[in-house]
């Protein structure tokens, strides 16, 4: 789970990882009289949307008095903020972070995420940080380093000094490093994070290190235990389409091939993924209907799979353990009932029920297609995607 920069940065306050002072102005708030209410005079407004990118997009904009304040804010409220994080369509602003402005002297890069590979946390730091670090990343890739925390030993002080001396910092901000980083490692492991970023931590005039950007995605898988930060989960910034499976209970992730999935379990979602790939196609969607669906969900994942215009034909992989067939193909049907369906659907059935389910389909619609084998069926919802 995402959440706003906002939201991150008063999480790094409460673990002391050093933010600027800010105020968050929402739509309906009245604009004119926040910006008369602040002393200072040069502020940075920042589009407070779940993608990164808002810098080179007019999303984090320097305002050196109040007027242009107020009307900076004004622009951004109630829009929609298009940077390269983002589709075509962008996501709705509906609050805006105002900071002061602060002098920068550098701007590094720092991260703390799971690294799969290894099942430990990763430190990755580079000097190189601001707004074109997947350049950096790209183009020099070693100018990015690493650190592996193991999670019985923990950050060591050594990793802090070859990090630090990685990112040139002096004998000072050594130091600043140092409680940055056993704050980010305890603020990750407290908070069931995948990723933690600041792009930029910035070396100040004063030579303080400051987090400037603040991201944290939370593990989905933990948010039953992380109440507080599944409360800030903001339906607005995500596709609308994958909102409404999650209140489904559907796992559903949009793609943007023109083959659309439907397969029970995850791991078989993968599976048949794949080989959809594997054949030459383009899978338009993930969708795990789940392993003990029942007739309603199946016609609700069909109804979402079927609504998205790109899906040239559809793919069901049922394999009926707890699930039985013929519940699905119920399911299919009842969603058949309730849309017009134009394209062709493919459907696999084997398990628990199958007979009974392919029965229930055979020469009910049109667009109806049963196939025996996972192969067949990749291959014809392919030929049927691509003519
Ligand atoms: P994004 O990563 O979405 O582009 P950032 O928060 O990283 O947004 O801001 C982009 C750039 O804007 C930063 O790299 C920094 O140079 C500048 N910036 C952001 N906040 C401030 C601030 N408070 N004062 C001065 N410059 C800022
Ligand atoms: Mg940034």
């Amino acid at each position: 789970m995402n959440i706003h920069e906002y939201q991150a940065k008063a999480i790094f306050s409460r673990f002391r990882v050093p933010v600027l002072g800010s105020h968050l102005v929402r739509s309906g708030d009245n604009i004119e009289q926040f910006c008369e209410s602040l002393d200072a005079q040069d502020w940075v407004a920042k589009a407070q949307v779940h993608a990164g990118g808002r810098g080179k997009a007019g999303g984090v904009v320097r305002a050196k008095s109040k007027k242009a304040l107020a009307s900076a804010i004004n622009a951004m409220l109630d829009a929609r903020l298009v940077t390269k994080q983002t589709d075509a369509a962008g996501l709705p602003v509906h609050a805006v972070l105002v900071e002061e402005s602060v002098q920068i002297r550098r701007e590094l890069y720092l991260a703390l995420l799971v690294d799969r590979e290894c099942g430990q946390v990763a430190i990755v730091a580079s000097a190189e940080g601001g707004v074109d670090i997947e350049q950096v990343a790209r183009q020099t890739p070693d100018r990015i380093i690493t650190q592996w925390v193991h999670p019985g030993a923990g950050l060591q002080p050594s990793q802090v000094r070859t990090l630090a001396y990685a990112l040139a910092l002096g004998k000072d901000q050594v130091r600043q490093l140092q409680d940055i980083l056993f704050a980010l490692f305890e603020l990750f492991v407290s908070c069931d994070c995948s990723l933690v970023e600041i792009n930029p931590l910035i070396v100040n005039g004063e030579g303080r290190l400051i987090a400037l950007d603040a991201k944290i995605n939370v593990d989905d898988n933990a948010l039953y235990r992380q109440q507080d930060i599944a409360g800030l989960h903001d339906a607005t910034q995500g596709n609308r389409d994958e909102e409404e499976a999650r209140e489904l209970g559907l796992n559903y992730i949009k793609l943007g091939g023109s083959v659309g999935c439907i397969v029970n379990g995850a791991g078989l979602a993968m599976a048949t993924m794949d080989l959809v790939k594997h054949h030459g196609g383009e899978p338009a969607n993930f969708l795990d209907v789940g392993g003990a669906t029942t007739q309603d969900r199946v016609a609700e994942a069909f109804k979402l799979v079927v609504r998205d215009t790109h899906v040239k034909a559809v793919l069901v992989n049922i394999f009926g353990g707890i699930v039985r067939c013929d519940l699905t193909a119920q399911g299919i049907l009842d969603a058949l009932q309730a849309i017009s369906l134009q394209v062709p659907v493919i459907v696999l059935l084997q398990g628990t029920r199958a007979a009974e389910g392919r029965q229930l389909l055979e020469n009910r619609h049109a667009h109806l297609r049963l196939a025996n084998t996972l192969t067949e069926a990749a291959q014809l919802a392919i030929r049927h995607a691509s003519a």
